[in-house]
């Protein structure tokens, strides 16, 4: 048997078929096409599906469970996508609506735990009893995990990490508050004061790569401060410092066995993730004992939402 992986986003939607050691075996995407009834996001991941499994000389028999990853609250005792602002979702009965176009099982989560959970099951928490995962993309994502099973809090809205306020009336976030995480430490808010800094000094090289024409993002600054570029490095630790705080925090709270780092901006490895553990180590109560959290790159990518929403049927192992 294989399990089928949905990630619906509001650009694409992807599709992959997972076997019984987690490994991906084949994948696919499609435009999402926004606007489209719910009704015809289903059709869309139904053909889509069907499409895959044709390809790879399989059909819909050997699908044991088809898992969705939903940018959105789900609530998953009803299968209920409560809100998903990118699909105007609102109060959509997904998971009754897919299981009619499915025989097998179908489960939806919230994507960024369904990423996580991949990360748990197949990349960096393998092994691992808890974990918790922070995604640094547009956004600042979480996922929590304790002895085998998301955290999911009673109402199926836990793990948004990136909305801890870390500087009280600080940044104005894009959930209304100030100071959040996601002001500070997302691609967006790293590439925003990126700018800021290469307005203020024309002769630096994020200023002189812009006036070329290249767009500035998340790794090109990374990039940029390793050349020793002082408006680079300034914003970088900057923004490390800002991440250190939420991350130590996270550390503090829960001590897991693993902090796993994804999203787009854990591309920048190294240049990230060892200024970044310098940082958090004066922050952590625990920095005697002899167990201490991993801070851990992601190390799955975009294949993590594909994986973990494939095998959200085998949540609590
Ligand atoms: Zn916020």
């Amino acid at each position: 048997m294989i399990d089928l992986g949905i990630d619906l986003g509001g650009t694409n939607i992807a599709a992959g078929l997972v076997d019984s050691s987690f490994r991906l075996m084949a994948k696919a995407s499609v435009p999402t096409g926004l606007p489209k009834t719910p009704e015809e996001i289903g059709d869309a991941i139904r053909n889509l599906a069907a499409g895959l499994l044709e390809e790879n000389g399989l059909d819909f028999s050997q699908v044991g469970s088809v898992g969705i990853g939903i940018p959105g609250t789900v609530n998953k005792a009803e299968g209920m996508v409560e809100y998903a602002n990118n699909l105007e979702f609102n109060n959509v009965p997904f998971v009754k609506m897919m299981s009619r176009r499915f025989s097998c099982p179908v489960f939806a989560e919230n994507d960024a735990k369904a990423a996580a959970w991949g990360e748990y099951l197949a990349g960096a928490g393998k092994g691992c009893k808890s974990m918790v995962a922070v995604t640094l993309g547009t956004g600042v994502g979480g996922g929590i995990i304790f002895d085998g099973k998301i955290w999911d809090g009673c109402n199926g809205a836990a793990g948004e990490l990136g909305h801890m306020v870390i500087e009280q009336g600080g940044r104005l976030c894009t959930c209304g508050r100030r100071g959040c995480l996601e002001a500070y430490a997302s691609a967006a808010a790293l590439v925003k004061r990126g700018q800021e800094e290469a307005g203020k000094h024309p002769d630096s090289l994020l200023a002189l790569w812009e006036a070329q024409g290249s767009r500035l993002d998340g790794q090109r600054i990374f990039k940029a401060a390793q050349q020793k570029d002082e408006a680079a490095h300034k914003v970088i630790e900057e923004f490390l410092w800002y991440l250190a705080e939420g991350i130590a925090n996270i550390v503090n709270i829960f001590q897991p066995e693993v902090i796993c780092i994804g999203g787009g901006l854990s591309g920048a490895g190294d240049r990230l993730l060892i200024p970044l553990k310098e940082k958090i180590e004066p922050f952590v109560h625990s920095r005697n004992a002899k167990i201490n959290t991993r801070i851990r790159l992601a190390e799955l990518g975009n294949d993590a939402g594909l994986i973990g929403a494939a095998v959200l049927g085998k949540d609590s192992l």
